[in-house]
């Protein structure tokens, strides 16, 4: 390649310090820099144009140097339960990622999606079906909050790494979001409110750890024996339930953050009476919490949750046994809230429809 060419970076996936080393490489002061990441990450402005307080020319100098990320919302579903939103998102090389927004007591939550697709195939999600298209780039990731942010008028405090896509698996992305997301000169989210939930790779785990934020990590469980968690997710035949739980005891003891246990429960699959003592044996030398998540129907794996009183007489033997616990309130179900829905039955409806449609 033509050494004079280079690719154009996305100047919303740059820290500050990177920004200031580019826009000191145009000749540019560093107060320019602080500047620019203003109007990216507190601002939140949709491109150069905005910028006014920077000359034209640098303005066109940047759009001819950099990439910005502006995501375009082509979709969005409103749950009439709880006024939870889905917003399907199409980036710049048109495919497309989906984020949902839910209001709560403490404030305002969005899920965001690490990934186009995702390889981890677990059974019940729908994420994994078509396979991992590609990584998102940290500037994808943040836009997702930017943009709902700037559609619902709200500010949002609370941010999960639970959307399409295994967060792990764009290890080196994440981190640079979380850094973007959390600081001070930003949009400064508390880490204490960012969660990032994983289907547990543990060296990546104990990478995270070793970074010592304030983060909340979730782990994906949904079984309690090695067997039959290999029957749900493929990832896990690489790592053992042992290894996880040392890893989420490494974690605790690098940041002092509890960790979470998601647990979706899944009929006649892992809900019987068995399955929940044996989730308390692995949880209590954790001191986690256990969040339950009665499954949500995907139609392509036909698995069904178990009836209110399942659910219940689960969560009971919990209670007995002190695991401090939680049933995911379940938010969004009339609009496709589970992971990898809304963007897949988009692309299947597409597929079907043979075109290319896009209502909003
Ligand atoms: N890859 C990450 C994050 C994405 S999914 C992870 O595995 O943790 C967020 C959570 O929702 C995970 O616990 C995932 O297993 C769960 N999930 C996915 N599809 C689901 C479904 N149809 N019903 C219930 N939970 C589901």
């Amino acid at each position: 390649m033509d050494k004079g060419i280079r690719k154009r970076v996305d100047i919303k996936s740059l820290t500050l310090p990177e920004l200031e080393a580019e826009l000191a490489s145009m000749g540019e002061k560093t107060f320019r820099a602080k500047q620019m990441y203003e109007w990216m990450h507190v601002k939140l402005a949709r491109g150069f144009g905005e910028m006014t307080n920077l000359s034209k020319d640098l303005r066109k100098e940047c759009g001819q140097r950099f990439t910005y990320t502006a995501l375009q919302a082509v979709r969005v579903q409103e749950s009439k339960i709880d006024g939870t939103k889905k917003f399907l998102f199409e980036l710049s090389d048109g495919n497309l990622v989906e984020s949902v927004w839910m209001q709560y007591k403490h404030g305002n939550s969005v899920c965001i999606s690490s990934q186009v697709g995702c390889r981890m195939n677990c059974s019940f999600c729908a994420s994994g079906i078509a396979g991992l298209v590609r990584n998102l780039t940290p500037g994808e990731m943040l836009d997702q909050i930017y943009a709902i942010t700037l559609l619902t008028g709200e500010r949002v405090s609370n941010v999960v790494v639970m959307g399409t896509g295994e967060p792990l698996d764009n290890y080196d992305n994440l981190l640079t979001f979380i850094r973007i997301l959390t600081d001070g000169d930003g949009l400064h989210i508390s880490q204490r409110n960012v969660t990032v939930s994983t289907c547990g790779l543990v060296p990546q785990m104990r990478r995270l750890a070793r970074e010592k934020l304030q983060i909340t990590l979730a782990l994906s469980l949904h079984a309690a024996t090695d067997e039959k968690r290999q029957d749900l997710m493929p990832i896990a035949k690489r790592y053992s339930i042992r290894e996880l739980m040392e890893a989420c005891s490494y974690y605790f003891e690098e940041t002092g953050r509890r960790i979470t246990l998601e647990y979706s429960l899944v009929r006649g699959v892992n809900d019987s009476e068995q399955d929940a003592q044996l989730l308390c044996r692995l949880a209590r030398p954790l001191h986690c919490h256990v969040n339950l998540i009665p499954v949500n129907p995907v139609k392509e794996h036909g698995f069904a949750r178990p009836d209110g009183a399942g659910i219940r007489a689960f969560q009971n033997i919990l209670e007995k046994n002190k695991i401090n616990g939680s049933i995911r309130r379940e938010m969004g179900r009339d609009i496709d809230g589970a992971c990898g829905q809304l963007r897949h039955r988009h692309i299947s409806d597409q597929h079907h429809r043979n075109a290319h449609e896009c209502s909003f």
